[in-house]
């Protein structure tokens, strides 16, 4: 588990990682906002810990351009601010904590342990290929911000392809995989499913997600 903190007090920056790496986590750190959002556009870490008040950037706007780039790692605010109303920005710009200085490390200890156990579960009931979500629990699709309402078939089709991303999927396994059924050549059914599911994915979208593979079937790709 590797979090990423970023605060521009360097004896708390020290404590937060002596404490962390204690627990065994490995811990990076940066001391100001634009060092913080380069290292943290890298979607490798699973947890930021961002306090709001850094010099060069503050954390809302690191916090809303992450968002904005779909980095969907957990974040926990700090802050010296204990209002209302600075909370009440902090969580709309996409923090999923919030905990305002001075507080003790026990209580920052166990509200990342619970966020990344929160987001261990998101993870492996949440499919992501690009900015494409397929939430397996709600069974809800969304592109971007776009929610994308699906038939029966077309959401298994989906699924099947966010789970075989960039693989080449012949018609024959398509067929047996969604529809058990190995469909005699010279129907069309599959290309059928595809343009729909196709159209409802990558319309209005400057980058395809679903391609042909002329003479072989189709293949989902991530970038
Ligand atoms: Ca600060």
């Amino acid at each position: 588990m590797k979090i990423l903190v970023v605060e521009d007090e360097k004896k708390l920056a020290k404590v937060l990682k002596q404490g962390f790496e204690e627990e065994h986590y490995i811990v990076e750190v940066a001391f100001d906002g634009e060092q913080g959002f380069s290292l943290a556009s890298t979607g490798n870490y699973d947890l930021i810990v961002l306090d709001i008040l850094l010099p060069k950037r503050d954390g809302i706007s690191v916090l809303k351009e992450l968002h904005a780039k779909h980095i969907n790692t957990p974040v926990l605010l700090l802050t010296a601010k204990s209002s209302v109303e600075d909370k009440v920005e902090g969580l709309d710009s996409g923090a999923d904590d919030y905990l305002t200085k001075p507080f003790s490390f026990e209580e920052l200890l166990a509200r990342v342990r619970l966020l990344l156990k929160r987001s261990a579960y998101e993870k492996s009931t949440i499919l992501k290929v690009a900015d494409l979500q397929l939430d397996l629990v709600a069974h809800k699709a969304k592109r971007g911000d776009k929610q994308i309402e699906l038939t029966g078939r077309e959401y298994a089709l989906l699924q099947y392809f966010m789970q075989n991303v960039n693989r080449v999927l012949t018609r024959t396994i398509i067929s047996e995989q969604i529809w058990n059924y190995n469909f005699d050549t010279g129907t069309n059914v599959i290309d059928v499913y595809i343009n729909h599911l196709r159209s409802k994915i990558d319309d209005g979208f400057e980058i395809k997600l679903i391609h042909t593979v002329r003479g072989v079937g189709y293949m989902m790709k991530d970038d």
